[in-house]
């Protein structure tokens, strides 16, 4: 924790306000009585589990009914292959943006894009992005590469037993390859890199995962692999994991912009001037200019990348569509960049290397999400990477939005006209 002196000052004078010393320390020091009842964990799905849950809380019936309602409990059994400990579900409201024309190597045509959420303006920002887009004959989006990786890390005595053990690796990658295979029918081992610091090694093994947004995969695909090292390796690791932070699993790294985490995908579009005009109330110039401003403080802040909100629109659709929202940690981040072209129209590109989606696995089959899926057009098999395509130029479209809102000093107005409404 860094804090200047006076908010630190300011802190502690109204902590102190309301708690002596002596009550503070008392209310942070470990308390070893009697726990509240344990939560009846596992995968089970029925009225009976639920209620036993239920009961260990104060709620009253009308919330327990809220979240254990009756569709919730008729499909209960869906969801046992992504949730423990189930209660019931909660609901978010879904809007519906679009058309969104993409003129992708997968995706193309016009797409209506589900976006959940709990944040009034963003679906009216990104639909209003995608008017734009589609006016001016849409989007270019190109998927660029795919993979999915997963970093087991071993420990050694010292740097003379890692070496070994790498030399030995190098020589293994075909039978590290069908070891991967004998887990998966959709997940390919494509590629292994190598990196050591001191008597610490990673292995990063990277994957295509099919049509599934792949992180199951891949950690079953990689387990196979180190219990064959762990088995045949001339020299044993002291210890290893499964994973050593080195992926970029769920995480904003630097790594990005020399790797891809999922799909990476760029999108681009060269906007008339009048369109900018009619659709954001601004013009080339200005947003150029901002663009320059708001790229000169993502600099400033230390941000990886620099983009305006793709967190919103990501979160949205991902969550919409039964993707894992936590990658939104790595999927939000890239470049956008704004410039006023010679003849004064706006040429605006994203770029994002780690969307993280499926159209098969995780959450997509579950049933609302699958019916997101099916308004998308691209459930199943087969549709990928037509979706990491949508997925630039939906967060295109958000980018082009808010920062025309900003230019034309909307941005507050909207927020408040919209959030506050009576
Ligand atoms: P998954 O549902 O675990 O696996 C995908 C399944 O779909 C596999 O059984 C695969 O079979 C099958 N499949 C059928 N057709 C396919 C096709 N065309 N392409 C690819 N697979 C196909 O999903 P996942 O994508 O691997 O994992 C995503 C989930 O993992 C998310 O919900 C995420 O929250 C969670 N997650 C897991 C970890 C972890 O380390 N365990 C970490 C973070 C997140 P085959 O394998 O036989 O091909």
């Amino acid at each position: 924790m860094s804090k200047s002196y006076l908010q630190l000052k300011n802190h502690l004078n109204k902590v102190f306000k309301s708690l002596s010393l002596e009550t503070l320390n008392t209310r942070l020091s470990k308390k070893m009585g009697n726990l509240a009842k344990r939560v009846p964990g596992g995968a089970t799905i029925n009225e009976l589990a639920i209620n036993r849950r239920l009961n260990l809380t104060s709620l009253s019936e009308e919330d327990r009914n809220l979240l254990a309602d009756a569709q919730s409990m008729a499909e209960g059994e869906i969801y046992k292959k992504n949730i423990e400990n189930f209660i019931g579900t909660v609901q978010l409201p879904v809007g519906l943006a679009g058309p969104l024309r993409v003129n992708g190597v997968f995706a193309q045509g016009d797409y209506y894009i589900p976006l959940a959420t709990t944040e009034a303006a963003l679906v009216a920002s990104y639909h209003r992005g995608a008017l734009l887009i589609s006016e001016a004959g849409g989007c270019t989006s190109i998927l660029l590469s795919e993979g999915v990786s997963r970093s087991p890390g071993f420990i050694f005595n010292n740097l003379i037993e890692a070496g070994t053990f790498v030399k030995w690796c190098m020589e293994q990658l075909d039978i590290f390859r069908e070891r991967a295979y004998s887990t998966t029918n959709h997940g390919k081992l494509q590629d292994m890199q190598v990196s050591i610091e001191g008597n610490h090694v990673y292995l990063i093994f990277e994957y295509h995962t099919g049509d599934a947004s792949g992180q199951n995969m891949v950690t079953i695909a990689t387990e196979a692999i180190v219990q064959y090292i762990v088995e045949h390796a001339p020299i044993k690791p002291v210890h290893h994991f499964i994973e050593a932070n080195l992926s970029g699993d769920k995480k904003a790294s630097s790594q990005s912009f020399h790797s891809v985490r999922g799909k990476k995908v760029t999108a681009e579009i060269t906007l008339p001037r009048e369109l900018v005009e009619k659709y954001l109330h601004t013009t080339p110039e200005l947003m150029s200019k901002y663009w320059k401003l708001s790229a000169m403080g993502g600099v400033l802040s230390g941000s990886i990348g620099t983009q305006g909100h793709y967190a919103n629109g990501l979160t949205a659709l991902y969550i919409a569509t039964g993707q894992d929202a936590a990658c939104v940690a790595e999927s939000a981040v890239g470049i956008t960049r704004l410039e006023c072209t010679g003849d004064g129209s706006l040429y605006a590109a994203v770029t994002l290397p780690n969307i993280m989606v499926g159209t098969v696995g995780g959450g997509t089959g579950l049933p609302t999400q699958r019916a997101c899926m099916n308004i998308l057009g691209l459930a199943g098999t087969g549709n990928s990477q037509a979706l990491a395509e949508v997925c630039a130029a939906v967060i295109l479209a958000g980018e082009l939005s808010i920062q025309g809102a900003i230019c034309a000093q909307h941005f507050c107005r909207a927020h408040q006209k919209l959030a506050r409404k009576p």
